[in-house]
């Protein structure tokens, strides 16, 4: 019998897994970077996915907005078992069969992953102060 890993992870402990890789300390507004904002209760489809409100410029984001995540074709589990065999080292062929994926996905996912999982905003240069 082969145990298969996706039927092992729980997409809440994905979700908070990515909460935590965004936002470390705070939570910002991904539009404005705002911290003012209040949870709005989970997305409709997907119910370990918790919906947010900018109270500052008034949109609405999830979990995944803003990050490499977004408008994939493979599941949350996959990036996250995708980024936790990187952390064993495993080389992407060994990825691509553990996931059942082919090397090109593979590739493409893991060199996101290791730039940031939160999409470079267009050249926002970070004033402090
Ligand atoms: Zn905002």
């Amino acid at each position: 019998m082969k145990v298969n890993i996706k039927t092992l992870i729980d997409d809440v402990q994905c979700y908070e897994t990515v909460r935590d890789l965004r936002w470390p300390e705070i939570r910002g507004c991904p539009f404005c970077n705002s911290i003012s904002t209040i949870k709005k209760g989970y997305d409709d489809k997907d119910s370990a996915k918790q919906r947010y409100e900018c109270k500052e410029c008034r949109q609405r984001f999830d979990d995944l907005t803003g990050t490499i995540f977004s408008g994939h074709h493979q599941p949350l589990k996959v990036w996250i078992l995708c980024l936790y065999f990187m952390g064993l080292n495993l080389s992407n062929n060994h990825i691509s069969k553990e996931l059942g994926l082919n090397r090109g996905d593979v590739h493409n996912m893991a060199a996101q992953l290791r730039e940031s999982v939160v999409k470079k905003a267009s050249d926002n240069s970070s004033g402090r102060g």
